[in-house]
């Protein structure tokens, strides 16, 4: 029995150190891949609800390595975040999307603003600040045009030093979203001290609608209370006319998903936006 649980022992730390090496490859992989220009930038429009309109994209990171393929961010994002790479990561993916945005613009594409995602230890240990106005400055995008999407839990993490950051990004001009909203945990007394534009309803409570209607009464919660509050309010993960159709009865704002479209490189969303042009 004893001879079982050594065996045991040698199998899990022999995967415990597995699991660190392969962290460590992925992060010099990742490293390489940011130098070599295989990341890229996709953009998922978000509708306006009462017009049908585009109003703007979120930006979100792909890394093609050319013998894995496709890398999704959910598998790099935790490894930039823990080996800080994300200072560099993000600060290209800032310059990138905002670079993208003013390009749509100078060709008099319909004005749309771009969404870029900021992680927590981007958030609290890199300087955001400096970093959102160079990319702004270096693209000459208006910042009004900027959104930055900033999780919940990095806001509930220690929501003293969020609000002097958050205090300082909307001096620059830009708008301010809460993501993932309803996952992290913040609380309203924080949340009312802080300068935020836009409320994102996660999709995990927006999947099951209609059939739960748990997530029917809090989706409605989040839209009023967030209303109520003078933000504005988008539902993330809209796969179908039916949740599209509870969203609009509640007045929700904007919303997101692959019930309109995926995450398209810039080529392809330049067309969308060039079809826009034409309704
Ligand atoms: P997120 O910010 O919550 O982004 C939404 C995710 O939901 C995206 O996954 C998007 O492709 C996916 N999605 C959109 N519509 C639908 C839908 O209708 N149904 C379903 N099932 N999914 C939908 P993605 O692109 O794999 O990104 C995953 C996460 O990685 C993002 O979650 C974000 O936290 C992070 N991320 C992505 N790009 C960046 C980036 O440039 N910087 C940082 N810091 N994080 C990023
Ligand atoms: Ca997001
Ligand atoms: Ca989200
Ligand atoms: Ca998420």
């Amino acid at each position: 029995e004893g001879k079982g649980g050594s065996n045991l022992w040698c199998f899990f730390s022999e995967n415990m150190t597995l699991a660190a090496r392969e962290r460590i490859a992925l992060e010099s992989r990742l490293r390489n891949a940011l130098a070599q220009g295989h990341l890229q930038l996709f953009y998922q429009p978000q509708i306006d609800i009462a017009s049908g309109s585009i109003i703007g994209c979120e930006a979100l990171m792909r890394w093609f390595d050319p013998v894995e393929g496709m890398i999704s961010p959910g598998r790099f994002i935790p490894v930039a975040e823990t080996s800080g790479l994300i200072g560099p990561l993000g600060a290209w993916g800032l310059e990138q999307a905002c670079c993208q945005a003013q390009s749509w613009r100078d060709q008099g594409l319909p004005a749309i603003s771009v969404a870029v995602n900021v992680s927590l230890h981007q958030f609290l240990l890199t300087d955001i600040v400096g970093c959102t106005r160079k990319a702004l400055e270096r693209s000459g995008l208006p910042a009004e045009c900027l959104e930055l999407e900033i999780t919940e839990s990095a806001l509930a993490e220690r929501p003293d030093e969020a609000l002097v950051v958050l205090r300082n990004l909307k001096n620059l001009g830009l708008r301010l979203a809460i993501d993932d909203f309803g996952t992290g945990y913040s609380s309203l007394a924080h949340l009312k001290r802080f300068p935020i534009d836009l409320l994102k309803i996660d999709q995990s409570f927006i999947r099951d609608i209609p059939q739960s209607a748990d997530d029917m009464a809090i989706s409605h919660a989040v839209i009023a209370m967030g209303q109520s509050m003078g933000m504005e309010v988008l539902a993330e993960g809209v796969e179908t006319a039916a949740q599209l159709e509870f969203l609009r009865q509640h007045g929700c704002n904007f919303y997101q998903g692959y019930f309109c479209s995926k995450p398209m490189a810039a080529t392809d969303f330049e067309k969308l936006l060039r079809g826009e042009a034409q309704r």
